[in-house]
């Protein structure tokens, strides 16, 4: 048991280098098992404009100083050092009302999400200040005149308006992208759990991991905060469509087109199957997930299962099965062990979650549960927030408004019949957009019908069935890799993804030019762009010789039919078009044997390669390999090998380096094109 220390104190707010106190009168915070003052909290007075000017001023230009390999190595660094203070994070969670597997969630899971930005970044982005983003759109004939995507950090601030149920992760899961793109942040955590965002916040700044500037907090109300937001500036929103909705018609946010971000309610569908009835693994994983789902932070998640879609024949074996499990679920204090399930975070969401239960039973009868007589192991059922999980029914979904309309933000969620795949679909468009839907299902058939007639309505669909079972993260978790949002009242909003979320704090601009200036621009070396071909082979210089544009053209190679024959020999490659003219004749795009594609890129390996020991210590593939043109007997092929792009590792002594590959034929026609990826060490 963790039983947390916790002395009520002011909360402060970190305002352009300096911890400050609101001029107001502060507001009490409760623990929501106790109802114990935890903090008080008070932001007014405090300067907005200048947390702005601070960001713009000080934290960007530092953080536009550094690489993505930089900035991605402070985030790996501060989610290690955050790892390893974890436990007073956990001890504080408690008073949120979250269980140790809750706080587990948006403790280590918004730590895990920072590291994984870390890593991610590391593999996935170059080791410079400026992201390429696409091909190079050629723009004229003779190659003088071209274009190119790019994408530079923005220049303002990006200010977070988060939401009570992650008071960690909600911040660090719009931080990681955010720093790895190069922009600083204004974090404000929702009132009700500001005190353990604040103490992290307190953590992370007494690390001087970040540069000054990088993260401010902002402990109590944005007062005027938004009205001097520019178009540099990016607002992120998760919380109530309500609330969104005003932030987002804010006429600064309107008149200068800020990037508006917005997460919001979310009544998310769960689909069983018709093929998942009682007695299959697909129905017990079902009922596990929407109990789950429905306990998990006592139902506090915008990705929880609020509607259960089940055909009409297992509607009844699954209201006895999540009766069964719902009704074992220990509710109590979260510091004591026994409780399984904590409470709500106050009473008022208490009170919120009760009134929209009676909204929801407009429509639908409650099956399981009493909200308004909460049984419970441990914690004050008086001053604590506890209620234990409220199932309902609804008979009729088609005619019904009320289910598919109400967010009860807690552990409630109404079954609802379907006959066909099309009416559970049209019931989850009910939604009007969610963030995440699940299907269970071990029926491919109605997996696909259930993807497609879902897909448009949602930002996440998880496929739940026997195979994945031990690995699947779930139906509520959304992950670093994937993007968590989704369109209509969800908010229309669109976060993590990978590198896609670290590109809503860029901008992308087509830059043109002539390539040789656009290469000295982007970096990488294209069509058109300069060339330097000296008496030094490129494989012969390191990391810090090498420039782009140093180019190589090789001696010439016939190609013999022998030399086609051996290859099919040699590797088993008999594929008609190298050995049967005639058969090769009748092809369409053939006239006769042809190379194998494979042998023109190993000659072409053969011709391009410097085979000493030297600074070029592996070839880890290629991209984008295309054969252009057939190879016949007879013809002979010349590669020219050009510099193409040089990424030097930070914390390793070697790099990758893109050579661009042109395999070319005695008439200079284009056979092959591909880039060669090989690391190059730094120095020799
Ligand atoms: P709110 O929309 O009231 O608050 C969300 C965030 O916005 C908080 O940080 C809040 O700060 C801030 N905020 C509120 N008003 C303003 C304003 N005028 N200007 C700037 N910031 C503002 O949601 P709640 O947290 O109160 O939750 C209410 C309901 O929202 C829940 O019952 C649930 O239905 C839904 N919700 C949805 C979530 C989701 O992820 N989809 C998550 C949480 C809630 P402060 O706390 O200081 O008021």
């Amino acid at each position: 048991m963790n039983a947390p220390v916790i002395t009520s104190r002011q909360l402060e707010s970190y305002v352009a280098g300096q911890w400050a106190r609101g001029a107001g009168k502060a507001v009490a915070l409760l623990d929501a098992a106790t109802g114990n003052v935890v903090a008080h909290i008070d932001a007014s007075g405090l300067d907005m404009k200048a947390m702005l000017d601070h960001g713009r001023r000080t934290g960007g230009p530092a953080l536009r100083k550094m690489s993505f390999h930089e900035r991605a190595l402070m985030l790996k660094a501060l989610g290690q050092a955050l790892m390893e203070a974890k436990e007073e994070f956990y001890a504080l969670s408690t008073a949120t009302g979250a269980t140790r597997t809750d706080s587990w969630i948006d403790i280590e899971g918004g730590i895990g999400t920072l590291l994984s930005y870390a890593s991610k970044g590391r593999r996935e982005l170059p080791n410079a200040r400026t992201l390429i983003d696409g091909e190079v759109e050629a723009l004229s004939r003779d190659n003088s005149f071209s274009g190119q995507h790019i994408l530079t950090p923005l220049e303002g601030v990006a200010i977070h308006i988060n939401a009570f149920n992650f008071p960690c992760w909600g911040m660090l899961e719009k931080l990681a992208p955010t720093l790895l793109a190069g922009m600083p942040a204004i974090i404000k955590p929702a009132s009700q759990t500001a005190y353990l965002t604040e103490l992290m916040v307190r953590r992370i700044i007494a690390l001087n991991i970040l540069p000054e500037g990088a993260l401010q907090l902002i402990s109590g109300s944005v007062g005027d905060l938004l009205d001097h937001v520019d178009c540099q500036d990016v607002v992120t929103f998760t919380g109530s469509a309500a609330t969104g909705r005003k932030l987002r018609s804010n006429p600064s946010i309107v008149e200068n087109s800020v990037r508006f971000t917005m997460e919001a309610d979310s009544l998310n569908a769960a689909i069983l199957g018709p093929d998942a009835v009682a007695g299959t693994e697909e129905f017990d994983l079902f009922v596990k997930e929407v109990a789950r789902e429905m306990t998990v932070k006592a139902g506090q998640k915008c990705t929880a299962i609020r509607r259960v879609f089940a055909p009409h024949r297992s509607v009844e074996a699954l209201v006895k099965a999540l009766g069964d499990r719902l009704v074992k679920t220990a509710v109590g204090n979260p510091a004591e062990d026994t409780a399984r399930m904590g409470p709500l975070a106050s009473l008022a969401q208490r009170d919120e979650v009760r009134q929209r239960i009676k909204d929801l039973q407009r429509d639908a009868e409650i099956v399981i549960g009493d909200p308004d007589r909460p049984t419970i192991v441990s914690g004050d059922a008086e001053a604590g927030a506890f209620l234990n999980p409220v199932l309902l029914y609804c008979d009729k979904p088609a005619s019904a408004q009320a289910v598919h309309d109400v967010e009860a933000f807690g552990p409630v969620s109404t079954i609802m019949p379907y006959e066909t795949i099309e009416d559970a679909a049209a019931l989850a468009r009910r939604g009007k957009g969610s963030l995440v839907a699940s299907v269970f299902t071990n029926d491919p058939v109605f997996a696909r019908e259930a993807v497609q007639a879902l897909g448009p309505w949602h930002g996440r669909l998880l496929i739940g069935n026997r195979a994945s079972a031990k690995s699947s993260t779930g139906h509520g978790s959304p992950l670093p890799g994937l993007v968590h949002g989704g369109p209509g009242r969800a908010g229309g909003g669109e976060e993590l993804g990978g590198m896609r979320s670290v590109k809503h704090y860029m901008q992308r601009t087509a830059v043109q030019a002539a390539p040789w200036l656009l290469s000295e621009v982007t970096g990488r070396w294209m069509q058109g762009a300069k060339v330097k071909q000296d008496s030094v082979h490129p494989f012969r210089k390191s990391l810090a010789e090498l420039e782009i544009g140093d180019q190589v053209v090789t001696a010439a190679r016939t190609v013999t039919l022998e030399d086609i024959e051996h290859f099919a020999s040699f590797t088993g490659d008999t594929f008609y078009a190298h050995m049967d003219e005639a058969a090769a004749k009748a092809n369409p795009f053939f006239d006769g044997c042809v190379a194998h594609g494979y042998l023109i890129v190993s000659f072409a390996a053969g011709l391009f390669v410097d085979p000493a020991p030297g600074p070029v210590l592996a070839n880890y593939g290629v991209d984008s390999l295309r054969f252009l043109k057939p190879v016949n007997p007879g013809d002979t092929l010349r590669v020219t090998l050009t510099c193409k792009q040089i990424n030097p590792r930070q914390t390793e002594d070697y790099g990758e380096v893109r050579w661009d590959c042109m395999v070319s034929n005695q008439d200079a026609e284009v056979v092959a094109q591909y880039d060669v990826l090989t690391m190059v060490a730094k120095t020799l």
